[in-house]
């Protein structure tokens, strides 16, 4: 199958830029935002004084990923 030598602006080749507008992706920017404050909460400073639930489960479930993130523990 023989190409062109001068490619088409427009082809399947080289698409046009899929447009995504900012009101769809600013609620689940958001979301991810608020998750990742959570997750980082729970992973680096779920314990002692600041704990939210009692015991150390939750301290030892996020414990690897505690150390993987640099934070402080033992
Ligand atoms: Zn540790």
């Amino acid at each position: 199958m023989a190409q062109s030598a001068v490619p088409a602006p427009e082809t399947a080749a080289h698409p046009a830029p899929v447009r995504i507008p900012l009101r769809e992706v600013l609620p689940w920017a958001v979301f991810a935002a608020v998750l990742g404050a959570v997750l980082i909460y729970f992973i680096g400073a779920e314990q002692g004084a600041t704990s939210v639930f009692s015991g150390t489960w939750v301290h030892e479930f996020t414990h690897d990923g505690r150390h993987l993130l640099g934070f402080p523990c033992h």
